[in-house]
């Protein structure tokens, strides 16, 4: 278990995967002490490789840390590693500062946020964008919810693991954000997969198409990704399908308690399923052209110059 530091504030960090693990070692990097749990232990091995230290749980990372970040992969994880006995929830206390950085259910963090409030320990939502390349790079951008004073305190945190912090409101907030995001990233793949299949279905070249419009207004370098990966069949870049799959319905989770009206995320979750349905989740998030190609059976592929010859 983590031994007492000698330098900065100690933070505790639980789930060190591909967007922890990196951050966790920037933390390293910046002077902090970084006492990380995850149930890998190859993960908690790249850990201790990078000067952190290992703890056997979450409330052992917890301990005497300032700070303590999640990083889970899953709601369902958070609400193990914070509810479940001997939990976050029975060890953390003031002034002791929980941050979730993963990509959560707002529900889920506004309940979390009462419990603890309980205990008199706050919680900001933290979540990020800049996909696992912008962990490793350090140039993560937060956007967080929660007390304001609280997220003053933890600037010096995220200022070690991205480029920009951004308070956004209150608690659930920063995912709300997040969210926002996320429908816009996931509803570009899908418009870019249905214009090209539009395109390709009325006989015109997808190239081409391509071409005509790539220097106009609804140009983007998220479109220009996007186009890139379907034209050469690479979705080995970038944030997983399943991510964008898992946060469209986090994102209609929220609307609905908050009655809110999300027709395009709607649609854009049904193409999701579909993708995931068909194995298409591990691959990145512009895969899901995948769909329009085999439900109509069409190729989004620049036609060969030989034969517009
Ligand atoms: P990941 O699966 O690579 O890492 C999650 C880690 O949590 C794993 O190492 C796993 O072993 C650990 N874990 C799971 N349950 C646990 C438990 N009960 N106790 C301790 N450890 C546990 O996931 P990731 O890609 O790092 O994503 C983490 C979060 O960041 C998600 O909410 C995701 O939506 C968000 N996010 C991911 C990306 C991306 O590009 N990968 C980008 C932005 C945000």
């Amino acid at each position: 278990m983590a031994a007492e530091n000698s330098e900065g504030p100690t933070v505790g960090f639980i789930g060190l995967g591909r967007m922890g693990g990196p951050m966790a070692r920037h933390l390293v990097a910046a002077g902090f002490t970084v006492q990380g749990f995850d149930l890998s232990d190859e993960a908690l091995e790249r850990h201790r490789a990078a000067g952190g230290l290992a703890a056997d749980s979450p409330a052992a990372a917890a301990h005497d840390a300032t700070y303590v970040i999640t990083m889970l992969n899953t709601d369902e994880a958070l609400q193990t590693v914070v509810e479940d006995p001997g939990g976050l929830l029975e060890v953390l206390q003031p002034p002791q500062v929980l941050i979730d950085m993963s990509t959560s259910r707002v529900g889920t963090i506004r309940r979390l946020a009462q419990r603890l409030a309980e205990r008199g320990v706050p919680l900001l939502d933290a979540p990020v964008t800049g996909g696992a390349q912008g962990a490793q790079a350090g140039t993560l951008d937060v956007m967080a919810g929660g007390d304001p004073a609280v997220f003053e305190r933890c600037r010096p945190l995220f200022a070690a693991i991205g480029r920009k912090a951004t308070y956004v409101g209150p608690i659930g907030s920063g995912l709300l954000a997040k969210y926002v995001n996320q429908i816009v990233m996931a509803a570009t793949f899908c418009a870019a997969a249905e214009g090209l299949a539009l395109a390709a279905s009325g006989g015109a070249d997808p190239g081409k198409v391509y071409e005509a419009i790539s220097s106009g207004l609804a140009a983007s370098p998220l479109l220009d990704t996007s186009v890139k990966a379907i034209f050469s069949r690479s979705y080995g870049q970038g944030a997983e399908l399943s991510l964008y799959h898992k946060d469209a319905a986090y994102a209609l989770a929220a609307a609905s308690d908050l009655k809110a009206w999300l027709p395009i995320t709607a649609q854009v979750h049904e193409a999701f399923n579909l993708a995931m349905r068909a194995g298409f989740g591990s691959g990145a998030g512009s895969g899901v052209a995948q769909v329009w190609e085999q439900i109509m059976d069409i190729q989004l592929q620049p036609v060969p110059q030989e034969q517009h010859d």
